[in-house]
């Protein structure tokens, strides 16, 4: 049987620590579908056609250091174009239905993917925060880059993130959301732990 938790919001605001840690909570499988942007990106970097590569994509392009600031600009470059979004989205459904479980995190995933999940978060944090975090992962991966630099980049992001005309981010109407600005990871796992539970019964 699937059942499938939506897990969306801005850069760095926790998604992918929460994703990680409620996936192995309840034994699903869990699918970052930034990295699938992220593997287009890169390849429009290196030369290709932002559509053809989004149509061509394998999972072996989904490996590399997909985590540079460069390739996360570029992922919200071709995140804008409805032909790449659209080539992502049989892979994602896929993975969202897949027997045992699964849960994705993305900017679309409770709004537009699986509008049907029966449970949608929408994990947040101020701007300032998110920058620090990323800022500070970053550097520990041995990236050069500076806090002005960074949080520029986080806003510009969710700036071209939120204002596309297709998929915006935006939280589903039954989302609950999980600001995560003053909490630890701890806490920020335990909250969506719980609200899956209370779904779950
Ligand atoms: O989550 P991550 O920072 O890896 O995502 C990189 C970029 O990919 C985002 O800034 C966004 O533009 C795009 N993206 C998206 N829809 C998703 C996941 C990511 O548009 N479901």
């Amino acid at each position: 049987m699937s059942f499938t938790i939506a897990i969306d919001g801005p850069a760095a605001a926790g998604k992918g620590t929460i994703s990680k840690a409620v996936a192995a909570h309840f034994g699903f499988a869990h699918l970052d579908t930034g990295l699938l942007y992220r593997a287009v990106g890169a390849r429009v970097l290196a030369g290709a056609d932002a559509i053809a590569a989004a149509r061509a994509l394998t999972l072996d392009d989904l490996t590399g250091d997909l985590r540079r600031p460069d390739v996360a600009q570029a992922a919200s470059r071709v995140a804008v174009i409805p032909e790449v979004r659209a080539a992502l989205v049989d892979f994602q459904h896929d993975f969202a239905t897949r027997d045992g479980g699964a849960v994705l995190d993305g900017r679309d995933i409770g709004t537009v993917i699986c509008p049907d999940a029966p449970v949608k978060l929408f994990v947040t944090a101020s701007a300032e925060v998110r920058a620090e975090r990323r800022f500070l992962e970053l550097r520990e991966n041995d990236h050069d880059v500076t806090r002005a630099q960074v949080l520029a980049d986080v806003v510009a992001r969710d700036k071209r993130d939120r204002e596309r005309a297709e998929a915006p981010l935006k939280p589903a109407e039954d989302a609950v959301i999980i600001d995560t600005s003053d909490m630890s990871i701890k806490d920020a796992v335990a909250a969506a732990v719980c609200t899956v539970n209370q779904v779950r019964g």
